[in-house]
């Protein structure tokens, strides 16, 4: 090995005592190189310098433990099938009971003889006796490395298929002794010198094999300076990474530029169906001036649900129109889409602008004319699903993107569009509040407008948890509620029953409510899997209130409007994530009739199940719902399963380091300013970073 680049880039798999199986199994793990090994934080530290005399343990702390077995087997309980792995382990002050339940293959892994470190809670056994329960175990080998896993305060590992802490442990130290102190340094010299960080090896060195006085708290907090350097490291690359692309995108330029003038503000006037709030009002004063720039807008509006985004989108398509440019207007769901569709056609009909719709409902001949007309230009609005702006659509003149509650795809939509030579305006819309540091991260690279206020008169949603058993209750006081004229849905998590988990499938519940409880009421069904046109249908009668109760699954989450619903009752809520709830409750509450969203939930609550429905009983801002959820479910799922455009860190925690996510952002910003490539090495800098922070694997 002979540059310091070389040493970074070896395939672990070449490292001694690696091999094809191990290197398989850190590959697996997503470690390709001794970079990714060592830019893998240990999960927490052990303070084995001062290793507990065994007769000095006490019952109810935590303790470390080196000795040597002295004896161990399994044994057998009086519960069939329950097995008990016991040792004695002893050191020069004592001796000490040792037990592991239920993992009778410890018999395999323990003899008697070997010389061990234990880390467990020391409890009472009986009178007098103490005992270790479960402990973290570790067994040394006597000539080696006595001083990597002990006598020091000693880095703990995840486990990696095949490669045990202790086996980590030696690698990151074999490593680390080869590390030349002249490591080429991401970060610039005068940040690292302002901010009075380690250098780069001195502190990879130390967030693995910290000094003999580093503060043991410290380090399980990731607050030591060397940790913190390499967070800050991360946060850094990822913060300039953002701007890169900023300033890429800084340099396209829009085909045609768009203007506006009293004609146009006219013909939106004649279009509007209602005053806009202030908030309306400032956000398309924002939009409408990024639309008058040069570069391609890419902003984000969010604004919780029901705030009235729609019509701001609107308004802006109705200006790139008149500008002689077409609008793609994308939804994440076909009934969502269906009713955008269904919306502007009603509010532009006077207007000369014709509105087209594709979904994957439109086939054969309509959808071959559909796209004749678009690619001639006759059709100047298309609403559809994200499929619009990637498949085989060919525009005239594409000038603006209107995203609908689709944040997750709004990178990659931008990406793709560019990809295609296209440099179109987007406006991608979301109901889901970004809580800050996420929305610095995700959003880096986003303007953002954000409407507060919902439209006048509407009264916050009055929302109970319910468990089961009182349903009757709920169904009692629906009974007023349609009595009065008012509408309502009822959610459930599934279509169809599940042998696996004991869930009332909403086919049946459809069936119950319409024939046992509400004879008298028209009830409709609305799920995923119906057939092509019949979600349309049932749709479209519950908004002409031909139907009075609409039981669905979850396809209604996002978007639907109707604003005569007045109540929401969500089944099995304990099942239901905490933006969902909320994006549910906000199918109500959009007119001024009082609204109620009862949660029925089933006996008894997990914590985490009993905490969301409080937070949703709580409050009905959604900014403070986003919050709880993210304190909830951590960053890592809070935009779901699929979590497109969330940057994956090395080492940053989005909620542990916010502090230092933001002093990254302001020195990438500033260092950027005075520092930044331009042309083609500013693209490979992009390039590098989405690839680094996997942004391009989304979907
Ligand atoms: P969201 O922000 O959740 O997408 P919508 O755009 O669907 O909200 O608007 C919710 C409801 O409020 C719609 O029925 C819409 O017509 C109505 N609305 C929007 N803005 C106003 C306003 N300024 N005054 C009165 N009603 C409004
Ligand atoms: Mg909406």
């Amino acid at each position: 090995m002979t540059s310091s680049t070389d040493v970074l880039a070896t395939p672990l798999q070449f490292l001694k005592g690696v091999g094809p199986r191990r290197g398989a199994d850190f590959e697996h793990a997503g470690l390709v190189t001794v970079e990714d090994l060592l830019y893998r934080f240990p999960i927490r530290y052990e303070d084995r310098s001062r290793l507990a005399p065994i007769a000095s343990l006490k019952p109810g702390q935590s303790a470390s433990v080196s000795g040597r077995i002295l004896s161990c087997g399994l044994r057998s309980t009086r519960r069939p099938g329950f097995k008990i792995f016991e040792a004695l382990v002893g050191d020069s002050s004592g001796a000490l009971r040792v037990t592991w339940l239920n993992q009778p293959f410890l018999r395999d892994v323990f003899v008697q003889g070997q010389h061990v470190v234990l880390f467990g809670p020391v409890e009472m056994r009986g009178p007098g006796g103490l005992q270790l329960t479960n402990p973290q175990y570790e067994i040394l080998d006597d000539e080696e490395g006595e001083t990597i896993h002990t006598g020091r305060i000693v880095p703990v590992y995840e486990k990696t298929g095949s490669v045990t802490p202790k086996i980590q442990r030696k690698l990151v130290h074999g490593v680390l002794q080869r590390l030349p102190a002249d490591l080429p340094d991401h970060l610039p010299e005068s940040i690292r010198a302002r901010l009075d960080l380690p250098s780069r090896p001195a502190a990879l060195v130390a967030a693995h094999f910290p000094p003999d006085d580093a503060s043991l708290e410290a380090l399980n907090q990731f607050a030591t300076p060397a940790q913190q350097r390499l967070i800050f490291e991360e946060a850094f690359l990822f913060q300039t990474g953002v701007m890169a692309r900023r300033r890429s995108a800084a340099a396209d330029r829009k085909p045609v530029a768009v203007h506006v003038d009293d004609r146009i503000r006219e013909s939106a006037r004649r279009v509007l169906p209602f005053k806009l709030t202030a908030g309306q009002k400032q956000a398309l004063k924002e939009i409408v001036e990024d639309l008058q720039r040069p570069q391609p807008m890419n902003r984000l509006l969010q604004g919780d649900v029901g705030a009235g985004k729609t019509i701001v989108a609107l308004l802006a398509a109705l200006v790139a129109m008149e500008n002689g440019l077409q609008v793609a207007f994308m939804a994440p769901t076909e009934i969502l889409a269906e009713q955008h569709f269904f919306n502007i056609s009603r509010l532009l009909q006077a207007s000369r602008f014709r509105v087209g719709l594709l979904t994957g409902a439109t086939s054969g001949a309509a959808r071959r004319q559909e796209l004749a007309e678009i690619e001639a230009g006759t059709i100047h609005l298309v609403v559809g699903t994200h499929a619009l702006v990637e498949g085989d659509v060919h525009f005239k003149q594409l000038g603006l993107v209107v995203i609908d509650e689709q944040h997750r795809f709004g990178v990659l939509q931008r990406a793709t569009l560019r990809a295609k030579g296209l440099h179109p305006d987007a406006l991608v819309m979301t109901a889901t509040p970004i809580p800050r540091t996420l929305a610095l991260t995700v959003y880096g690279d986003l303007d953002v407008s954000v409407m507060r206020d919902p439209p006048p008169g509407r009264l916050p949603i009055k929302t109970l948890a319910k468990p089961e058993s009182r349903r009757d209750e709920v169904y009692r006081f629906l009974r007023g509620q349609l009595d009065a004229g008012r509408q309502a849905y009822v959610i459930y998590p599934l279509v169809e029953e599940s042998d696996k988990i004991d869930l009332k499938a909403a086919t049946e519940m459809a069936d119950h409510l319409a024939q046992e409880i509400f004879p008298t009421y028209r009830v409709g069904l609305l799920h995923g899997r119906m057939k092509q046109g019949g979600k349309e249908r049932v749709m479209a009668a519950f908004l002409a209130a031909e139907l009075q109760i609409l039981v669905s699954t979850t396809v209604v989450e996002v978007g639907v409007d109707v604003p005569n619903a007045s109540v929401m009752i969500v089944e099995h809520a304990e099942r239901f994530g905490l933006s969902q709830l909320h994006q549910l409750r906000g199918r109500v509450g959009r007119d001024r009739h009082q609204s109620f969203c009862f949660l029925l939930y089933q006996a008894p609550l997990s914590d985490e199940a009993r905490a969301r429905l409080k937070a949703m009983t709580d409050t009905t801002d959604g900014f403070e719902i986003a919050d709880r959820d993210l304190a909830l479910r951590g960053p890592g799922d809070f935009f779901g399963t699929r979590q497109a455009g969330v940057p994956t860190f090395r080492l940053v925690d989005l909620i542990r380091d916010r502090a230092l996510l933001e002093v990254a952002q302001r020195e990438a910003a500033a260092w950027f300013d005075s520092a930044a490539p331009t042309g083609e090495p500013l693209d490979r800098l992009v390039r590098n970073w989405e690839q680094r922070f996997k942004l391009i694997e989304v979907g």
